[in-house]
This record gives C-alpha cells, structure tokens and sequence, in this order.
C-alpha cells in the first residue's frame, strides 16, 4: 500500500508545470514545486523530530497548508490539524495533549499563543517566517516507504460533550477516505479546482488528498476562510470549481447571489456539504439556484467525510424524505441501525448507527476507555441515531443525546426543526428536550424569526398541528437573535440545554 505522500507525487511527476496552488487568483507553486517545497521541509522537519511524532498546525485557511500535510507525512510524522477559532488556551491544551514536537502556528495567531502556552519557542515555528525559511533551505528528503497503519492525522473532536479526544487517522484511513470520495462523491482531473473555504483544519483539510491526487489546483482564497462574494468570483475565475462547504455556508452562498442579484457562477462544478443537518427546504431553495452540483457526505472525525452519501442524481427527486437523508452507504463501508445491545434492526425502525470499514479510525490518542467504548469488534458507534428505508437509504434524526423522550415517546428534534423552517416566518431553528415533572421532558423551539417577520408563538405552533403529531409540537417557542454556535458553525443544543436549566 502506498502512503499518503505518494499521491502528491503521482501528481508532481505528471502535471510537473502546471498551477498547484493558487492564493484567491494568483498562482504560488506548480506542481514540481509544491512537491519540492514539502520534501524540503520535510528533510527540515525530520532534523527536529522522529518519525511518528505529532505536527500541530494552528492556522486559518492559508496556502502552506498544503505543503505542510505532505512534509509532514514524508518525515513520518503526523498532523494534528487545530481549529484557528479555537482559544488560544484550547488550542495550548490540544498541543499538549498531542504531545506534539513542533508547532507550525500563523503569523495571526502567534502571539496569542505564546502568551497561553508553556512551549518553548524552538518548538514553534511561525509560518512564512525566518525559521519556516529555514526549514526550507534542507536538500530534499527521499521520502521513505511508511507503512499504513502509520499516524497521519490526529483529529480533535469538538468535544461538546466533554473533553476533547484526538481520533487517531492512519494513512489507511485517509487513503480509504480518498478513494470513496473518488467512487462516491465527484470525479475530479487536472482541469478542476478545489477551493478551501471551509476550515482546512477539518473537512476542506482532507478532501486536499482526492483534489491533490487528480491535480485539480489547490485554491486558498485570499480571505483566508469563507466570504461568499469571494467565493463566487473565484468560481468564476478558476476552472471547474468544486468545494466543501457547511450548511450555513451553502444558504449564505445562496443569499449573497439572491441579495446581490448576481448569476450564479459559471464555473461552479460541485458543492459536497455535510458535518450538520441541511433541512429540505433549503437545500430545495440552493438547488433552484445553484442546479444540480450538489453531493452530501455524513461523516465524523471517526471516520471522516465516509459514511454515507447523497449523491448529485439523488438530488434530482421529487421525494422529500429522500432529500431530507444522507443517502447510501459508502464504497469499502459497511453501516447499520442497532439497537442498544447491539442486535442488528430492520429497515424503519430507529437506531443508534455504527459502521465499520478502512476508513474508521485506530482509536481515541491515549485514551483506551474512549477507544473501547466506541470501537466494538471493528465497529465505530457513532451516537447518532437512524434508520434505513426498504431501499437502504439511510435517514439521520439525531444524537443519541439530543433525542428527546416525553411521555415515553421519542421525539427527533431534526423532524420538528424540519416543519418549523418551512414556515417563512422562521429563518433558524433549533429543538431540545428539556427536563419536566409530569413528562419526563418537554419539546422546546429556539427560533431565529426571518428578518422582518412577527411571526408567534400561537401561529407556529397552529403551523405545527397541521404537519406533525400533536405529541411532537413545541410547548414552549423562544425568539432570540442568534443561535450559539460551535468554532465549526455547529449550533450548540448543549448550550441551549443549559440556558433552559439556568431559567
Ligand atoms: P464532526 O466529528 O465534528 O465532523 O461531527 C460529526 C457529527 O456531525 C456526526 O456524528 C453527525 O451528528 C453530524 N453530521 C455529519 N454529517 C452530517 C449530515 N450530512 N447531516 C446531519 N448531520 C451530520
């Protein structure tokens, strides 16, 4: 089995001279050179370190990046890619956790964190800066065979429900991972472009290996992260343009064609998105102005951006409950609903979901209780609950946690979310549980109201009889400005748990 550097290579030898990675529209490195750069620093990097050792990386979205993932992996080490929202004490405790030897940190960021960790400064190195040139000045290394099981990528979950563990990616995995996005998700060549927006810290970070190993041009945009305008022009500039992108991020890229009275952009080629539910009524909303570029993954840092799939033609159906699914299991990936003793379950009824596969993780770094608990025989339970229809096609509701049970019966919060959003007095929404005498718990709607909207109370929950059970309704709607969101975008349901108990 080859190793992660191997498919930059493949690229390099073929498409040697043309552009590789680009900054917004400007192009900084070929292909000859990228690979030339990361096996420079690479030979820099294994002076400073051993092979298996752990490679923090601190930064917004930014060109080197790139370079560093694959002189990472050609020293053996291992990246542990921090999420640049982070506080710089959450990301102190994530280098210190990781263990990690060096840490490549952003001009932006340095400072903060020098401030809030106890890393003695020749661990750090300032990107772009003298010491990052320094580790460039090394005569290439001759990358080594590394085996599969080798660390990789040591991805910090966002630790929601407690201390954040560092799910531990082999080269096995993120080349599994590679392979299904290339069977499942898109078909990318040389004459395609993969433009970073979302953090590359996460999701946009790994899908660098299936655009790296067709040679479709790395694009970092100038912004260093997400801005719609930006986006659309650079989808105008580039060829073939295809991206992973948030839900939120989706429906702001909508709003900025729509509110801009803009065309949606010519070379606009596909949009994955994932990590967090998209109700139907706006994906129905971005298909109507985007076309069918549209592919969603389900994924977790488990087992990352493969599970299941949604694939462009799947999105041409009428069907609400097929949109509103994450669709099929991917290539190499087995997925189930079981029950909680494990017992496998028929088609319909809900679950918890657990796969198994390439593409699940090694275990949680240093934490074998962690580990055992969710890997079960090779199988990953993922917490969140399912169910397959008769034709396999398998329908998120919830965290196992944040499904909510009132008077003995299970309520999806996803379902009631879904119904809300079709009002068009609601723009965000957001249902949790919360703890009651007479019911066990009660269901309660956060909701964002559209902007200009007055819409009640009375007049969602009338919305709310019309669509669903009586059992299922909200008992209790709170209009606020915003809903809290996690560094990733992800709306914060433990957050809002607490505010209902704090009264
Ligand atoms: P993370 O490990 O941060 O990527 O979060 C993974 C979690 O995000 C999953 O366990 C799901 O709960 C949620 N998630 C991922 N993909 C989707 C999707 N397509 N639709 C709804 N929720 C998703």
């Amino acid at each position: 089995m080859s190793s992660l550097f191997s498919l930059l290579d493949k690229s390099a030898c073929r498409f040697a001279d043309r552009g590789a990675v680009f900054r917004g529209t400007e192009q900084l490195l070929t292909w000859s050179e990228l690979r030339s750069r990361a096996l420079r620093l690479a030979a820099g990097i294994s002076g400073r370190c051993q092979g298996g050792d752990r490679i923090a990386v601190f930064s917004e979205n930014r060109p080197e990046y790139v370079e560093l993932m694959f002189a990472a992996w050609a020293a053996q080490a291992a990246i542990v890619p921090i999420n640049y929202k982070l506080h710089d004490k959450e990301a102190a405790q994530i280098i210190d956790d990781a263990g990690a030897t060096l840490v490549f940190v952003s001009p932006k960021l340095a400072a903060g964190l020098r401030r809030s960790s106890s890393l003695h400064r020749d661990r750090m190195v300032v990107i772009g800066e003298a010491a990052y040139e320094a580790l460039l000045a090394h005569e290439p290394l001759v990358p080594p065979v590394v085996v599969p099981q080798t660390l990789a990528w040591l991805f910090y979950t966002s630790g929601t429900t407690g201390r954040s563990k560092g799910a531990m990616l082999t080269h096995r995995n993120l080349l599994a991972m590679t392979m299904a996005h290339l069977a499942d998700v898109e078909s990318l060549d040389e004459g395609s472009s993969q433009i970073h927006a979302a953090p590359m810290s996460h999701g946009s970070g790994v899908y660098v290996l299936p655009s790296v190993a067709r040679g479709a041009r790395q694009v970092v945009p100038a912004s260093d992260g997400f801005d719609p305008v930006e986006f659309l022009e650079l989808c105008d500039h580039h060829p073939a343009c295809g991206a992973f992108l948030a839900p939120t991020m989706v429906q702001r890229l909508r709003l900025a064609v729509q509110q801009g009275g803009r065309a949606p952009p010519r070379g606009l080629r596909s949009i994955v998105y994932g990590g967090g539910p998209m109700y139907v009524e706006e994906l129905r909303k971005s298909l109507a102005v985007f076309g069918p570029v549209f592919t969603q993954i389900y994924g977790q840092g488990e087992a990352p951006m493969t599970i299941t799939a949604l694939n462009r033609a799947a999105h041409g159906t009428d069907d609400d409950a097929v949109l509103g699914s994450v669709g099929w299991p991917r290539s190499g990936v087995d997925v189930r609903v079981v029950d909680p003793d494990g017992s496998v379950l028929p088609s319909g009824a809900v679950g918890e979901i657990v796969c198994r596969g390439d593409i699940v993780m090694a275990g949680y770094w240093r934490n074998p209780a962690a580990t055992s608990q969710a890997l079960h025989g090779g199988w990953l339970r993922t917490g969140d609950m399912g169910s397959f229809d008769e034709h396999g096609c398998l329908t998120l509701r919830d965290r196992s946690k944040d499904v909510v049970i009132s008077g003995g019966s299970n309520i999806y919060p996803r379902e009631v979310e879904e119904v809300l959003l079709a009002h068009p007095g609601v723009d965000k929404t957001c249902v949790v549980g919360r703890s009651d005498a007479e019911w066990g718990e009660v269901v309660v709607a956060f909701v964002v109201r559209a902007p200009g909207a007055e819409v009640s109370a009375a007049a969602l929950d009338a919305h709310c009889l019309d669509h669903i059970a009586r059992f299922k309704r909200p008992k209790e709607y709170h209009f606020v400005d915003e809903l809290p969101t996690s560094s990733y975008g992800k709306v914060l349901k433990s957050e809002l748990r607490r505010l209902l108990a704090s009264g």
